[in-house]
């Protein structure tokens, strides 16, 4: 009997060892994962940053039409492996639960709409009209991950453009009415007039590297890793992701994310008064009329 309780004892002593070393190799091998990506993120966008920085500046000097057209060629494939590298960078922090978001107050319109301006060039490339409309409601200042949303906007609104050949990509953010005190409840759209998405892809477009129609993407480009950032970023900013689309008509992305009223108040935004001003808006346009009004 004693001897019997001596060996279990033993054996859960061996037991409890076991899974103190397997923990410990466990957590070496996380921590080695984490610090090789860390340098390997540093040491491939520094020589990214010098092969994109050095052909700017080529492209700058009198350079004949055909040295021109090669060396646009090499800063545009730059630019798309920059993107699929910090794309899968930033899908190996998520798997080691290593990626954080900032916590500064930021001005959500200024976000929103520089990252519109990046993109501005591509849409008037392909004749399509694109609207950016943050609602008034939306405060000036608010606390969050300003480049974490940025990459959302930029993610949503680089498919639209891509997906869309003619017609409009159009972003709309607002604010949830219901929220609490210190929090404020973003509602963002992204709408396009393009390609479309059938309706039994609706989920499995945000997995990572899935695309709804490998024919469809390949004419377009890309890596199906954008959609599944994006609602893993939603998702920590306590929101989510859904769209809604037909074939050949256009898509609608829509978020939420909860952030929190900026630390430094006021700052509802201030609408002029202008009480009986006649304005006579002339567009051709109906969603820049609306925007206007
Ligand atoms: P990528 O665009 O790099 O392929 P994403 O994860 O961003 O990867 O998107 C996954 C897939 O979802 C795309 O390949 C495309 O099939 C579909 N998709 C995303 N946005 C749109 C859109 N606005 N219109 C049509 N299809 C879209």
């Amino acid at each position: 009997m004693v001897s019997e309780i001596i060996a279990n004892a033993l054996q859960h002593k061996r037991a409890a060892e076991a899974l103190r070393l397997a923990k410990e190799a466990a957590e070496a091998a996380s921590r080695a994962k984490s610090e090789f990506l860390a340098n390997m993120s540093h040491e491939i966008r520094t020589p990214m940053n010098g092969i994109i920085g050095m052909t700017d500046l080529a492209l700058d000097t009198g350079l004949s039409r055909e040295q021109n057209d090669y060396l646009s060629v090499v800063r545009s494939s730059a630019d798309a492996l920059l993107h699929l590298i910090n794309d899968i960078l930033d899908l190996s922090k998520i798997e080691a639960g290593q990626l954080e978001l900032d916590a500064v107050d930021f001005d959500l319109r200024a976000t929103v709409e520089t990252t519109v301006d990046t993109l501005t060039p591509k849409a008037t490339e392909k004749g399509l009209d694109l609207y950016c409309h943050v609602h008034p409601d939306v405060p000036r200042l608010l606390h969050g991950d300003p480049g974490r949303l940025r990459q959302i906007v930029m993610n949503l609104l680089g498919n639209a453009i891509k997906f869309t050949d003619n017609g409009h990509v159009y972003v709309e953010i607002g604010t949830e009415r219901d929220d609490g005190p210190d929090t404020v409840l973003l509602r963002g759209e992204v709408r396009d007039s393009g390609v479309g998405i059938p309706e039994d892809r609706f989920e499995s477009i945000f997995e990572s590297f899935t695309q709804a129609d490998s024919s469809v993407s390949r004419r377009f480009g890309g890596t199906g890793l954008g959609l599944a950032i994006t609602q893993t970023l939603l998702k920590m900013m306590d929101g989510d992701v859904s769209v809604e689309s037909e074939l050949g008509a256009g898509s609608t992305f829509s978020f939420h994310a909860r952030l929190r009223a900026a630390d430094e108040a006021p700052n509802d935004v201030e609408l002029a008064e202008l009480p009986d001003v006649s304005v006579l808006i002339v567009d051709a346009s109906p969603i820049n009329r609306r925007i206007l009004h």
